[in-house]
């Protein structure tokens, strides 16, 4: 990263950007952090068990479905009940992992352990070895149920769980993944995905993903200033290029995306080329983003001490729940980086990154927003789960908030294996 990465945000702010960003930049103030520091905020406790009193046993650990739906059910000893939706994509693959492997190792624990217990179960029987999104989508499922658990006990949101439940309102921005399709086509679309929710913000894919040829080939050189053209000055834009160029491609492409005042450039090449990642992030001045696929505390840690990216992004599902994904935020903010988290699937995984900005001050300013699912009912009282003006409310309920509709909870299977 070059020194004027502030200058780079400065001029952004001059394009009329900065006023849509309200000066939540907290990556312009980017700075060294020694591993010691990195450490120390790591190890800060993230859950307040001190609101629970009593101990809560786990006694039950289900994994339900229901048409295309996959939701977690955990029960206490004193019958307390915690629900919250997967990641229906991948634990329809993933689900003997945690079945076998993720939930008896909760059963009978005190789920006000659940600090030690995500790490325990990391551990135990040598689970390491299966280290990855598989075992970590798992064990993200069960903690968000243990999560909801507690808030139900608590009466409290798992904002105020986790930290301090501040921010109510959280702006949403639209991703869209049309490669394939012309520059235009794309504008297109996109413009009509926008407007639908009224954001102020917009994330487009550029290159090919993971090395493979752009399509059409001359997609990303028309996209970018097409993109700025057609949204105007006060649009944030972002751009993901999901891995797809080695380091002389991605600074060429990065120069353009800094001509037009794209806010960010996320895994510019392959997510787990950390050191090439890093000299695109020295070359350039554009905040770098990244971190989506990665399951590692440890190389989040290089990634923040090297100044490899600018902004981190866990993924809630991939990383392994809120707790693990907090611990990424307390040293990016060490190192006075925002960490905006990713968020994997479809149905309400959209409300756990809505959640997370609620209560983590470096989460950033937009979270994503992939819309309300049809097929999930789910009912909220204090929340239309809607987006209107580029805005959705947090749900302020207990837990997630959220209530499934019983009879889809009735219908539902219990899948064993
Ligand atoms: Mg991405």
């Amino acid at each position: 990263m070059k020194t004027n990465r502030r200058e780079f945000l400065k001029t952004s702010l001059g394009a009329g950007i900065g006023a849509a960003l309200g000066g939540k930049l907290v990556h312009a103030q980017t700075r060294k952090v020694s591993l010691e520091e990195l450490d120390t905020a790591a190890k800060k406790s993230v859950l307040k068990a001190e609101l629970f009193k009593d101990p809560i046993t786990i006694t039950a650990i289900d994994l339900l479905k229901n048409g295309e739906e996959w939701f977690v059910r955990v029960r206490s000893k004193d019958g307390a009940i915690g629900m919250a939706v997967s990641n229906n994509e991948r634990i329809e693959v993933f689900h003997p992992i945690l079945n076998k492997i993720v939930a008896p190792y909760f059963i009978g624990k005190d789920a006000r352990q659940l600090e030690a217990l995500v790490d325990g179960v990391y551990v135990y029987d040598s689970n390491y070895k299966l280290q990855g999104l598989p075992f970590w989508v798992c064990v993200a499922s069960v903690e968000f149920a243990i999560l909801d658990l507690l808030g139900q006990i608590a009466g409290k949101p798992v904002g105020d769980l986790l930290g301090s439940f501040t921010r109510k309102e959280v702006k949403v921005y639209r991703a869209n993944n049309d490669r394939g399709l012309s520059a235009e086509e794309s504008v297109r679309r996109t413009k009509k995905r926008v407007e639908e929710i009224g954001a102020k913000a917009l994330k487009f894919k550029v290159g090919g993903r993971l090395g493979f040829t752009d399509s059409p080939p001359d997609r990303t050189e028309k996209l970018i200033p097409l993109m700025r053209k057609t949204f105007g000055d006060d649009m944030v834009l972002m751009a993901d290029a999901n891995g797809s160029y080695h380091v002389a491609e991605a600074v060429r492409v990065g120069r353009m995306l800094e001509e037009y005042k794209i806010i960010f450039y996320e895994e510019p090449c392959a997510f787990d080329a950390l050191e090439e990642t890093k000299q695109v992030a020295d070359t350039l001045t554009i905040p770098i983003a990244g971190g989506e696929q990665e399951s590692s505390l440890w190389r989040f840690r290089w990634m923040i001490h090297n100044n490899a990216v600018q902004i981190v992004q866990p993924d809630l599902f991939y990383f392994g729940g809120f707790i693990r994904s907090v611990r990424v935020a307390n040293m990016a903010a060490a190192a006075g980086m925002e960490c905006t988290p990713h968020i994997s699937g479809s149905s309400v995984g959209y409300l756990y990154v809505i959640h997370f900005a609620s209560f983590v001050p470096n989460a950033g300013e937009f979270m994503e927003y992939k819309g309300k699912s049809e097929k999930m009912p789910i009912h909220c009282e204090t929340s239309t789960l809607i987006c209107k003006d580029g805005i959705v409310r947090v749900p302020t309920g207990p837990g997630f908030g959220i209530a499934i509709d019983p009879d889809f909870v009735n219908q539902a299977t219990v899948v064993a294996g």
